[in-house]
């Protein structure tokens, strides 16, 4: 399977779906926030609770997309997907909607490189665990570029995807920076109070992550 970045002329992005809701996870959660879910994924993570952003979406300008952005009335915008980074306009897209004082928010999967993004965008990177079936696509230069404002996330499946989690923290130094770490239990396979009990025993300066918006509504509902 071959992906390269969607490069398109007319400045339009694909795209699967754009909502308001609150932001169920980082954080910023509980926050009312735009989402602009893009299409496509160039990984395949074993947990994937956004399958449906696989496919090519649908062709949308980056003006039309702002105005609907500008509509919701929201402070925040998060630009999710799949992988956004995938789609090279997302890029003019932020820009844009940081130039309108947005605080524009990126989940990326971590396998791209995020050295191209504005720096008022919040970075949200996941380092893939090696229970993700992904921990091999960790693109590790992006480690180098995080900032303050930025965060890593790393989804844990089990005890080993928390080992793998405090390893790459501490090989990378992020527990001395102040990019916060995220550890997000994967729904319905790690308990939390599991993972609660691992991070309280290390004393391991983390927070733990939960996804709000599937506790809010039920796991699959989409859109929310
Ligand atoms: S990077 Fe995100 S969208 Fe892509 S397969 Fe992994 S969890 Fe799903």
């Amino acid at each position: 399977m071959v992906y390269m970045l969607l490069q398109n002329k007319e400045a339009t992005l694909n795209l699967i779906e754009l909502f308001a809701s609150v932001q169920g996870e980082t954080s910023l959660t509980g926050l009312p926030t735009a989402f602009v879910r893009l299409a496509a994924c160039n990984l395949r993570c074993t947990w994937c609770d956004t399958t449906y952003s696989f496919g090519r979406g649908e062709p949308h300008a980056i003006d039309a997309i702002i105005a609907q952005v500008d509509d919701f009335g929201c402070r925040h915008v998060c630009i999710t997907g799949g992988e956004p980074l995938l789609q090279a306009n997302v890029i003019s897209l932020m820009k844009q909607l940081c130039d309108k004082k947005y605080v524009v928010s990126l989940e990326t999967g971590g396998s791209l490189s995020t050295a191209e993004v504005d720096p008022r965008v919040r970075v949200i990177l996941d380092v893939k665990c090696p229970d993700s079936g992904m921990s091999d696509k960790n693109h590790w230069p992006n480690l180098g570029l995080l900032r303050a404002h930025d965060e890593v996330k790393f989804v844990v499946a089990g005890i080993n995807d928390y080992n793998y989690a405090k390893q790459i923290s501490g090989d990378y130094d992020l527990l001395k920076r102040e990019t916060p770490i995220l550890l997000s239990p994967v729904f319905g396979t790690l308990d939390p109070k599991e993972l609660v009990g691992w991070i309280l025993r290390d004393k391991l300066p983390a927070r733990l992550n939960l996804q709000i918006h599937k506790f809010i509504w039920s796991p699959d509902t989409k859109g929310v």
